[in-house]
């Protein structure tokens, strides 16, 4: 399917190429003013046109900045060229205005800005030149109304820049909307097949835990190989909650209890219990909350959410660094923000938060990310990762204002 409009895109490209060649030689040989004399400017009008034919043809195998950048370099020489050996052809103006057009085909910001400075210097020079050097004998229709065809090209690159703005903005979001979509089917795709995963190995675990703890109470095992029993009970307990954790949230349920929670309350208490779970490695954590922040949610998700992060944060640190924890109120919404300056990640990393199992540590679960996204997403907050690799990482969560 991609090859298929890839075909027709170079197609349609050709196409269109071919036609600007064209015409660009009809302006060359028929009915040229400048044919029979030979001159230099004909010499340099012939050499500009076989230059930018030949960038054109060969553009679609060299995509790179730098042969757009020559492209646009050509294409502003050769209609420069022809504004200046045409002058009886007072439409050339019109080229000059649209030159910066050449770089909104090519999507890219830089390029665009390069090419509007770019063609507002070179205007300014020429109309310079015309005023003062020539002093409007080959130009008379530029220096009779100066001002009007001033107006003529500001308003023209205005339209221009808009053009380009408006249509990179929606491209932007466009590309937003794709790439969320993109995550939403892949964390769901990968939660239903874990959480079926899941559901088939917790059976035969609760089997294999019902034997262990059958022969725990058998007196003829002898006590050293008991004390391997409780061992292996202890794993399988472990294996049990992990599972019966992922199992609770993969299903949605949507008959827990609401709350309308005080954020200060929460962000207070899942700190306090960091603390005294002895979790945090002499890190600090700082909360501060700017003003009466609420947010309507199941309380004991909502804390898991919180927890998760601020386990997250803190691992991420290095020891004795703070973790901050703030929210407040913007506009219609609730803002918290938990920012640490610990690893970081890189923006391969995180694209992968939220699927199942992703974990770069050698005792995570990578549970904690997917559980929080659906938690976020059932009370329609959004949670969005700023992170930069070994510099920090701050999540930043919003929900609604009650
Ligand atoms: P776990 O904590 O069990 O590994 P999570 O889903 O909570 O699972 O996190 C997944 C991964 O995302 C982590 O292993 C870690 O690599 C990365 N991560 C999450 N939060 C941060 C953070 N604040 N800084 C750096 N890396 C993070
Ligand atoms: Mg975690």
């Amino acid at each position: 399917m991609k090859e298929f409009y890839i075909n027709i895109n170079l197609k349609l490209y050709y196409s269109s190429i071919l036609i600007i060649i064209i015409l660009m030689s009809m302006g060359l040989f028929i009915g040229n003013p400048r044919m029979g004399e030979l001159g230099v400017g004909y010499s340099w009008h012939i050499v500009l046109f076989v230059v930018l034919s030949a960038c054109l043809v060969l553009y679609p195998r060299f995509e790179t900045q730098i042969f757009r950048m020559i492209i646009i370099l050509v294409a502003s020489s050769y209609f420069y060229l022809i504004f200046f050996l045409y002058p009886e052809t007072w439409s050339t103006f019109i080229f000059l205005c649209f030159i910066p057009a050449i770089s909104i085909f090519f999507f890219d910001s830089k390029l665009f800005y390069f090419s509007l400075i770019l063609n507002s210097l070179s205007i300014t020079a020429a109309f310079s030149y015309i005023i003062f050097i020539d002093q409007g004998k080959i130009f008379p229709q530029i220096k009779i109304d100066l001002l009007g065809n001033i107006a003529n090209f500001v308003g023209s690159q205005i339209i221009l820049y808009l053009i380009f703005y408006l249509s990179s903005i929606r491209i932007q979001k466009l590309k937003t909307y794709y790439e969320q979509i993109q995550h939403q089917e892949r964390l769901k795709t990968t939660g239903q097949l874990a959480a079926a995963v899941a559901h088939e190995i917790r059976n035969p675990l609760t089997v294999v835990q019902g034997f262990l703890q059958l022969y725990t109470e058998d007196v003829s095992f002898n006590p050293d190989v008991k004390r391997n029993f409780s061992l292996m009970m202890e794993e399988l307990k472990t294996a049990e909650h992990v599972i019966s954790h992922f199992l609770t949230f993969a299903k949605p349920d949507n008959e827990k209890k609401l709350n309308t929670i005080d954020v200060k309350d929460v962000l207070q208490n899942v700190t306090d219990i960091l603390y005294s779970y002895g979790l945090l490695h002499d890190n600090k954590i700082e909360v501060n909350v700017l003003e009466d922040c609420y947010v309507v949610a199941n309380i004991i998700e909502f804390k898991q959410l919180i927890t998760n992060l601020v386990k997250n944060a803190v691992e991420a640190s290095k020891i004795g660094e703070t973790v901050f924890v703030q929210a407040e109120k913007i506009k219609d919404y609730v803002e918290i923000r938990i920012i640490d300056s610990g690893r970081g990640m890189s923006e391969l990393e995180v694209k992968s938060l939220g699927t199942p199992f992703y974990t770069l540590k050698s005792k995570g679960t990578g549970l904690g990310l997917m559980i929080c996204y659906q938690i976020v997403e059932k009370y329609h907050g959004t949670i969005h990762f700023q992170s930069i690799l070994d510099e920090g990482t701050t999540v930043i969560l919003r929900f609604p204002n009650p």
